[in-house]
């Protein structure tokens, strides 16, 4: 199965590939996580998507679509895969199209922007392997440490407040367009984010089975 998940930042979407990677064996792919993979390595790709990231804009399409290019091209992708941050744009989505790739489902995982706001402020990510946590929704065992591989939790600098506000207006004028894309091909499930993960959880299972 070829999953999309679709969403502003922070409402959820790694949380939920994560859950769905583990249920239904296929890779999680996210984008940011490449990217920050790529930035920490201090490869030249990293180092030139390093100022669109801090300033909460998206990278250049050339650059993502090859990452994903890349990405999708590996021998783990082969029964399916979900892709999380990925596609961004119009053109990001068509040049999916253009590599033959046939999405089954897009999940539309909707959260309004007052609580994305208050949900970033609180997001706290592992430094080591990128896990995800919050500190009222999703809280480590042991505060600060990554209850995967007992790395640091850190706040990124792109869920500062003020660079959240910038990447939600991104959200809304470059990504929310893909909702129309692929409704209009009959893939787009919407998913209504809850306060508790494990109640949105149900719903996007429901949704994959639909
Ligand atoms: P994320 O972790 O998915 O919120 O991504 C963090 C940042 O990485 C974004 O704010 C963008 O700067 C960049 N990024 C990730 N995925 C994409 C994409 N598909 N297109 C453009 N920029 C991206």
């Amino acid at each position: 199965m070829n999953l999309i998940l679709l969403g502003a930042p922070g409402a959820g979407k790694g949380t939920q590939a994560e859950i769905i990677c583990e249920t239904y064996k296929i890779p999680a792919i996210s984008t940011g996580n490449i990217i920050r993979e790529a930035l920490k390595s201090g490869t030249e790709m990293g180092l030139k998507a390093k100022s669109y990231m801090d300033a909460g804009q998206l990278v250049p399409d050339e650059v993502v679509i090859g990452i994903i290019k890349d990405r999708l091209a590996q021998d783990d992708c082969k029964n399916g895969f979900i892709l999380d941050g990925f596609p961004r744009t119009i053109p990001q989505a068509e040049a999916l199209d253009k590599m033959g790739i046939v999405i089954d489902k897009v999940i539309d995982i909707e959260v309004p922007d007052e609580k994305i706001v208050q949900r970033m402020s609180g997001r706290r990510v592992c430094e080591a392997c990128g896990a995800s946590y919050h500190i009222l929704y999703k809280k480590p065992e042991v505060e600060g440490v990554c209850g995967k591989c007992g790395g640091t939790l850190v706040q990124r600098k792109d869920d500062h407040p003020d660079t959240v506000n910038a990447r939600l207006k991104v959200y809304h004028e470059q990504t929310e367009p893909l909702k129309a894309y692929y409704s209009a091909q009959g893939k787009l499930s919407v998913v209504e984010g809850q306060e508790e993960v494990a109640d949105t959880t149900k719903l996007t299972l429901a949704a994959l089975k639909a």
